[in-house]
């Protein structure tokens, strides 16, 4: 079903789109498809949204690139919006989360360094994800990420995802701990979510043992929870933010955002991206930002998250096989009691995408743009196609 030349990183399912137009894609034979993943979080103002559209065509017939050997006006443009947003000072662009993890992962070694530990540990979590490059899968909590890669990287160790105690345990026994990275809300690991007023605990146990505070924000921010980052709904701030997914709405771009001490790490030499940065991904970021702004989508988010997750819950309730229904803003989940990654398959025949992950929860990321008339519809095709599926019919 797939390009023989193209090596089998991913299992596709048997379908092409063409076009799009805002929460709907377009097949080659010219079938509708309601998107509630977004490009995994990515378009997060939909498809062909009008003021991104017009923003890269401008820039694109202005310039697409120099490189960060120059100024870069749209690059400082989108570190001050960014920055000002995220309540952070400063920024370094890259291109995926993945990269934007790493330069946190960087910063943290820096760091230790800088304190005279020769083996600075970073506290990762199980069920995390963090991405695909040789740090960040170490980081990552999942062995079918790690395996057949060894040797992995040094300098990390787990703790259970939302267990304070587990994190004061390994206070009292590593002194090689420098930071801790996690995901304000877990997305790949299965819409987990954090205990109430765990940041801002973790916040005081950070500034305690002099730890940063890092939070992988690659599909949390940008608007996706109804805050511009997750962390923001605590009033907690962290030392390092690392983004991506929704910031360019498909244009590739990462941002990994510090304050405070660990923005003053990086010196000119210590890191860089050849494309990071460029004129381009960075005026289809600031209309992405802009946009959300403009069109006050966060608020959005919180109506429509609030009404899909009510609507989920009462009409599954009465569903046997349905564990838990859960969510934060626009990244919802129903945990199944059984492996349900056929879900996907049967979803896409009744033409609507959806996706499966940590094998047993139905993840939602529609775009941000949704509408009422919309969320329904999507709520019309699932929870008939779930409760079916778990009557094994
Ligand atoms: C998707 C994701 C990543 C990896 O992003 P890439 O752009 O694929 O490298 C990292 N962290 C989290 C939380 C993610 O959801």
């Amino acid at each position: 079903m797939t390009q023989p030349t193209l090596m089998s990183t991913y299992g596709r399912l048997p379908v092409m789109f063409e076009r799009g137009e805002g929460v709907w894609l377009y097949d080659t034979e010219g079938v509708r498809y309601l998107d509630a993943l977004s490009g995994v979080a990515v378009n997060a103002l939909g498809h062909a949204h009008p003021a991104v559209v017009g923003a890269i065509q401008e820039q694109a017939a202005r310039l697409i690139h120099t490189s960060n050997v120059y100024r870069i006006q749209r690059q400082e443009e989108l570190g001050d919006l960014l920055c000002g947003l995220a309540e952070m000072e400063r920024v370094f662009f890259c291109n995926s989360g993945a990269e934007a993890n790493e330069a946190a992962i960087k910063l943290a070694r820096l760091y230790g360094h800088r304190r005279n530990i020769e083996r600075p540990t970073i506290i990762v979590m199980e069920k995390s994800f963090h991405g695909r490059t040789m740090a960040t899968l170490t980081a990552t909590g999942s062995r079918k990420i790690q395996a057949g890669f060894e040797p992995l990287v040094a300098g990390f160790t787990r703790a259970p995802y939302g267990d304070m105690e587990a994190l004061r345990t390994i206070a009292r026994n590593n002194p090689d701990v420098v930071a801790v990275l996690l995901e304000p809300a877990q997305g790949e690991g299965g819409v987990n979510l954090l205990p109430a007023g765990f940041l801002r605990e973790l916040r005081e146990l950070c500034d305690e043992r002099s730890w940063l505070l890092m939070l992988d924000e690659v599909q949390t921010g940008n608007g996706r929870t109804g805050a511009w980052f997750a962390y923001q709904h605590d009033k907690v701030l962290p030392d390092v933010v690392a983004t991506a997914k929704g910031l360019g709405n498909g244009v590739p771009i990462g941002a990994c955002m510090a304050r405070g001490i660990a923005a003053e790490l990086f010196q000119p030499g210590s890191h860089g991206s050849t494309f990071g940065g460029n004129p381009l991904a960075c005026a289809a970021a600031l209309a992405v930002l802009r946009t959300i702004d403009a069109e006050n989508l966060l608020a959005h988010v919180t109506r429509e998250s609030e009404f899909l997750l009510s609507e989920l819950r009462a009409r599954l309730a009465d569903v046997p096989g349905v564990v838990e229904v859960r969510g934060f803003g626009l990244l919802l989940g129903i945990e199944l009691d059984r492996p349900c990654g056929e879900l996907v398959r049967q979803a896409l025949e009744q033409k609507l995408l959806i996706n499966v992950t940590a094998d047993r929860v139905v993840r939602l990321l529609p775009p941000l743009i949704i509408q009422r008339t919309e969320s329904e519809q999507l709520l019309d095709t699932l929870c008939p196609l779930i409760e079916q599926f778990c009557k094994g019919t």
